[in-house]
């Protein structure tokens, strides 16, 4: 984890700076807001850390994610590749976008593999939506060529892996369009918040009409501005914006402690025979918020869940059994229930999701059992932990 674990002196001054002037909203009123601008300096604060041209921030995690998806072009009917290993919110921005998910194949990197996308491609496909997972990054150099090859649209819903990069380039920057989330459990928080990045300038514009109604945000009328495309109300709010933008500040500190951690706990624990980790194509740009561990096999997994909780081990997930990272328990989008119809009823599944034959993330996703990583603990407090891990694997793995 991840900045609610740091909430202080900080994120208080961002707040107060908006409280002072009441001005919540984040366009306009340029008289009375003091020159306090936050979502435009939030904005800034997350462009300079990951490197990108241009940010726009948002209400949520999940509106970037179909920000990203419209700036990029993706819209009713389009097939999008999507991994069935992710926080929901990437297949539903997918579905409310009009667009239908195709689901392919993950490795043991976590995210969508090369050759799981390659066998998912139809005539129909029209982009790849990857979700870097768990802290780390998916391996680009393996899967641009894919994009490259075919012609695809590359969107990356990096929610979970802001500040991950591979060969020196951040998540998010790779494709078209990339998002970031900072609800409560990311490795910054705005309480609720999220961020579309992209080095296009006119997806920028894009992103930036369609979370607010199309506005074009020129001038200082907002009632008669331009309108260039159609768009709704995605917007975050100025003390949303002042709570991102104190984390963001401190998300490279943040980094380096989780690395520093996971790093002493792969080498702990890595001496455990029948113990291994999900594998991060670059190292040195991990994000570190997850240890995630893979153990033999799914059974051997199972029980050594087990074994955690009998020994009253706490703080990791057993994304297998997940509700909401898993597709074995989204039996809602297997059976098409839905409050309102969507174009996957509409047009038809380009897939039989409730019979998907996926062995590789069923096996992966078998073995995993992820930690979080809090950059708050102390060395007694990490060293304690690695030996309770250890001797509930132990125990399992005899
Ligand atoms: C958290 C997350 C989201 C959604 O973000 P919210 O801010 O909770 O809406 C989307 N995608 C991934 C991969 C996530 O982990």
């Amino acid at each position: 984890m991840a900045g609610s674990e740091f909430f202080g002196a900080e994120e208080k001054k961002e707040i107060n700076d908006v409280l002072e002037t009441g001005i919540l909203f984040r366009y306009n009123h340029d008289a009375q807001r003091n020159n306090i601008w936050k979502a435009k300096e939030f904005e800034k604060e997350v462009a300079s850390l990951v490197g990108a041209k241009y940010a726009h921030a948002v209400s949520s995690g999940s509106t970037a994610v179909s920000c990203a998806l419209a700036a990029a072009g993706i819209g009713a009917g389009d097939e999008v590749i999507v991994p069935p290993f992710t926080y929901i919110a990437s297949v539903e921005a997918v579905i409310f976008a009009g667009a239908l998910p195709v689901f392919a194949e993950i490795d043991e990197t976590l995210c969508l593999s090369a050759a799981g996308i390659k066998k998912a491609i139809t005539p129909k496909t029209k982009a790849v939506l990857l979700v870097h997972m768990c802290g780390q990054m998916a391996n680009m150099d393996e899967i641009m060529p894919v994009i490259l090859e075919n012609n695809l649209v590359l969107v990356e819903d990096a929610g979970q892996a802001m500040a991950a990069s591979y060969k020196g380039v951040s998540t998010g920057l790779w494709g078209t369009t990339g998002c970031y989330s900072f609800d409560f459990f990311k490795i910054a928080t705005a309480g609720e918040g999220g961020v579309m990045v992209t080095n296009s300038e006119k997806a920028y514009h894009l992103a930036d009409n369609f979370a607010d109604h199309g506005h074009d945000h020129k001038g200082n009328n907002r009632g008669m501005e331009n309108h260039p495309v159609l768009g709704f109300n995605y917007r975050i709010s100025e003390l949303h914006a002042a709570i991102g933008l104190a984390q963001t500040r401190r998300v490279p500190e943040i980094k380096k402690l989780n690395n520093s951690h996971k790093n002493f706990m792969m080498a702990e624990l890595g001496k455990i025979k029948g113990v291994s980790f999900a594998s991060i194509p670059d190292k040195d740009g991990d994000s570190a918020t997850f240890l995630n561990i893979l153990l033999p096999d799914t059974i051997l997994a199972q029980k050594t869940v087990n074994a955690f909780n009998q020994n009253g081990v706490t703080g990791f997930n057993y994304w297998y059994t997940n509700m909401y990272h898993f597709i074995n328990q989204w039996d809602h989008i297997k059976q098409g229930r839905v409050a309102a119809k969507t174009n996957v009823q509409l047009l038809g599944a380009p897939q039989d999701y409730a019979n998907l034959e996926l062995p590789q993330t069923q096996a992966t996703i078998g073995r995993l059992i992820s930690f979080s990583i809090k950059a708050t603990w102390t060395e007694a407090e990490l060293k304690a932990l690695v030996t309770s891990i250890g001797n509930s694997i132990q125990s399992v793995l005899k």
